[in-house]
């Protein structure tokens, strides 16, 4: 199924092992051996490593994280839109919508594409002597993976091959239609590619790329499509099916070059600690308040040390308050709280006061 780069090996029995280069061939059989498939649809994600030998470089590993997202049971255009204004908005949360641009193919029935299939190696046959090593293989295994190599070389020659788009079955342009239609509706902004093929050969219809710009050749963060035969090709009933898989390592590269706020990580309060019996009771206190103000984020001091040192390490966390206990404040069940952020005048507050002062203050929810 797979004509990708196999991570297989012998392990200590001389049995051949592979590792999974991918997760949608594993999901359809997951679905077919516990029968998800018989009456309802599904949508269903997964994450996890990935394996493939290729040759490592910079946003291309060995092993790699995926995560992924299959619908089954569907064979509208409604779902393709569905699972790529679901990833537009992923990009928008993330704050990466202005890194990454759609592409969008359509490959046709698995009919249409066989026929386009042999005039393509009729055009690539007739030109052997200007195809790569790679293209030489992929001649008669996965002719249409050439229109995808990135060699310089053979730019001219895949420009200058016949188009899948003319030998398009109506069915799969009209698919292609109204998928377009829908993405525009909700002002999705993309690119038909029309050498956008994809790497594995169950594809069938609509395919489609996140990619960027920022991550020099490794640019493609998220790629999918639907892959109706494949539940078929292996042994379950015929069921259209639609998904995607992003490359974790890849978007965690784009996040990196994005300035990153750290103020919502930043503790809201950091409890210092003077002797040994403060520590039993600022444990005691702190775990009371964590209790009590489930999104308060208190950093509890750890390490000993002078009030000096330790009110230095408050202010470095990046804390609002510091709250000092010391032998003082545990004898009278109090708090001194000083605003590491403001002027306010240093105060001491009673414990059972403080959830209430940290509430109001911090607007906690
Ligand atoms: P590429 O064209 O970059 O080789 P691919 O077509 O082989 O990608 P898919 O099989 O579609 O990739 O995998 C989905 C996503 O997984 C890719 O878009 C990419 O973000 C990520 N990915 C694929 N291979 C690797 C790898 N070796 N290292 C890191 N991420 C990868
Ligand atoms: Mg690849």
């Amino acid at each position: 199924i797979v004509e990708k780069e196999m991570y297989t090996f012998e392990d200590r029995n001389g049995d051949s092992l592979s590792l999974r280069p991918e997760g949608t061939a594993g999901c359809v059989r997951a679905c077919i051996q516990n029968g998800l498939l018989n009456q309802s649809t599904q949508k269903l994600w997964y994450a996890g490593p990935m394996f493939r030998h290729e040759r490592p470089q910079k946003g291309r590993y060995r092993q790699f994280y995926q995560l992924g997202v299959e619908v089954f049971g569907l064979s509208g255009p409604d779902i393709d839109a569905e699972l790529i204004i679901l990833t537009a908005r992923l990009w928008q949360r993330l704050g990466l919508a202005q890194d990454v641009r759609l592409e969008l193919n359509t490959l046709g029935t698995s009919e249409a594409r066989c026929a386009y299939r042999e005039v393509l190696v009729d055009y690539f046959t007739a030109h052997q002597d200007q195809l790569d090593e790679d293209s030489q293989r992929r001649l008669h295994s996965n002719p249409l993976r050439i229109l995808d190599s990135k060699n310089p070389e053979m730019q001219d020659l895949i420009e200058a091959a016949p188009r899948l788009q003319d030998h398009l079955d109506s069915e799969s342009a009209e698919h292609f239609t109204r998928l377009r239609e829908l993405l525009e509706a909700v002002g999705i902004e993309y690119r038909v590619n029309p050498r956008l093929v994809r790497g594995l050969d169950y594809y069938a219809k609509t395919v489609f790329e996140w990619v960027t710009d920022k991550l020099g050749a490794q640019g493609t963060v998220c790629a999918g499509g639907r892959f109706d035969g494949l539940v078929e090709q292996l042994g379950g009933k015929p069921t259209p099916a639609m998904g995607f898989a992003l490359g974790m390592e890849r978007l965690v590269a784009l996040l990196d070059a994005q300035p990153f706020d750290e103020t919502p990580y930043r503790p809201h309060a950091y409890l210092l600690l003077a002797g040994a019996q403060a520590e039993i009771a600022g444990l005691q206190l702190a775990e009371q308040l964590r209790e009590a103000l489930p999104t308060l984020r208190l950093q509890l001091h750890c390490g000993g040390g002078s009030i000096k040192s330790q009110m230095k390490k408050a202010d470095r966390s990046g804390a609002n308050y510091a709250m000092i206990l010391g032998e003082e404040e545990l004898a009278g069940q109090t708090v001194t709280v000083k605003d590491l952020r403001g002027d306010a005048p240093q105060q001491q507050l009673a414990q059972h006061e403080l959830g209430a002062f940290l509430t109001r203050e911090l607007a906690l929810a």
